[in-house]
């Protein structure tokens, strides 16, 4: 990983989300897919509407927003995704219920998350 470009490290984040999405279920929980590649502008809007960062992650390929379900009840807050959120540190994720944005799962490039 040490001349890992970010192309590579995009393809690297896409296996581990698909890792997060399996162990998700076996804990025994759904999910459904939520924004993962955001466009510059869209970045820009939430921003200003301090809703997001202008330099989101999501922009970079590097941030997925999943959304969490048992017995068909969604789980919106950052707690109910607590035991997701630490295994995928684990794997050498970065959570965002570290800054109350529970469902957001990314892999932090240049200082950001
Ligand atoms: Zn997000």
């Amino acid at each position: 990983m040490a001349n890992e470009t970010l192309r590579e490290k995009q393809s690297r984040f896409a296996v581990m989300v698909a890792r997060l999405i399996l162990h998700a279920g076996e804990l025994g929980y759904e999910v459904t897919l939520g924004e993962a590649w955001r466009s510059e502008y869209e970045a820009t809007r939430l921003a200003k509407q301090k809703l997001g960062i202008k330099r989101s992650l999501h922009s970079d390929r590097l941030a997925i927003d999943l959304n969490l379900f048992r017995d068909g009840v969604w789980l919106k807050t950052t707690e109910d995704h607590r035991p997701l959120g630490d295994w995928w540190e684990q794997i050498g994720g970065a959570w965002g219920g570290r800054f109350n944005d529970g469902n957001h799962y990314s892999l932090a490039h240049e200082g950001r998350k």
